[in-house]
């Protein structure tokens, strides 16, 4: 990019003006962390899936159970899409990103998309939660990133053809785990939560960052279940992040995801109801 304009006489004025938080969230419906975590008292697991090095693996996530992801064997970083069990929605990173800030953890929520734009998950634990944000500005689960995929590296590789970006990935796991052509599974796919990826923007040119992930075996993100969910998870080939994406050259480990079931669901929970707005924007008929 380039900046060919002179600054103008106030330019130091206008850049002084002190921003606004876009979306205050105080108005959303407040999120009872003691009751979501009371109700893990007892609870069954019913589900394990191992996601294995540059693969995607889908689960099933009834609404009211908890799940979590796992780092078993090394630093790994994985790439996080969600969806309606019936596939009509699917999560929105950007509006998440927009209401939770960059990077996520214990109390949000990972929205879905327009229409219905409801929550779809809620973070109820978080074992990196401590990382907070490092003196690169970095911090951990972040939703800036996209998700790695073949069609940015064959741009910047001039022609490299691989197989194994997230993006691939997730498409392959949809479309195995739903019996789904793979162009309409590819579609499916959708801008992810980077789970243990640690990043940030540079201040100085607004690029895009990554750094080795903190994540240690042991360390996990725990999710509630608010509808019915299709997750799918790539434990991406760029392995901790802390290098390069897109090849087979980072030393990649696999990924636990587990899935629980409460003895009663949190107490005063109810699944979120489809979003309020009327959908007429402003047309009469
Ligand atoms: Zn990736």
């Amino acid at each position: 990019m380039t900046r060919d304009h002179t600054p103008p006489a106030d330019a130091d004025a206008r850049r002084a003006i002190a921003p606004v938080t876009c979306y205050p969230t105080e108005s959303l419906p407040p999120v009872d962390l003691a009751a979501y975590r009371a109700a893990r008292d007892g609870w069954q697991m019913i589900s394990e899936t191992i996601v294995p090095p540059r693969e995607a693996r889908c689960f099933d996530i009834p609404a009211g159970h908890f799940f979590r992801i796992i780092s078993t064997e090394g630093p790994q970083v994985g790439d996080l899409n969600l969806w309606s069990a019936d596939l009509t929605e699917r999560f929105y990173s950007g509006k998440t990103r927009a209401l939770h800030g960059t990077h996520l953890t214990t109390g949000a929520r990972l929205w879905s998309s327009f229409p219905t734009m409801r929550p779809l998950a809620t973070i109820t634990n978080d074992t990196l939660d401590w990382y907070g944000f490092d003196q690169y500005g970095c911090g951990v689960h972040d939703v800036i990133g996209t998700r790695c995929d073949p069609y940015t590296h064959n741009l910047l590789s001039k022609g490299g053809q691989y197989h194994h970006c997230c993006h691939s990935n997730l498409t392959r796991a949809l479309s195995d785990a739903r019996n789904l052509p793979q162009d309409r599974a590819e579609a499916l796919v959708h801008d992810v939560l980077n789970v243990f990826m640690c990043t940030g923007f540079s201040r100085q040119t607004g690029q895009y960052l990554m750094k080795a992930s903190p994540v240690r075996p042991g360390d996990h993100l725990e999710f509630f279940a608010e509808i019915d969910l299709l997750g799918a998870l790539s434990a991406c080939p760029g392995g901790d992040c802390s290098a390069e994406h897109s090849s087979d050259a980072a030393a990649c480990y696999p990924l636990l995801v587990q899935v629980y079931r409460p003895l009663s669901p949190p107490q005063g929970w109810r699944a979120p109801l489809p979003n309020g707005y009327d959908r007429s924007h402003g047309i009469s008929r």
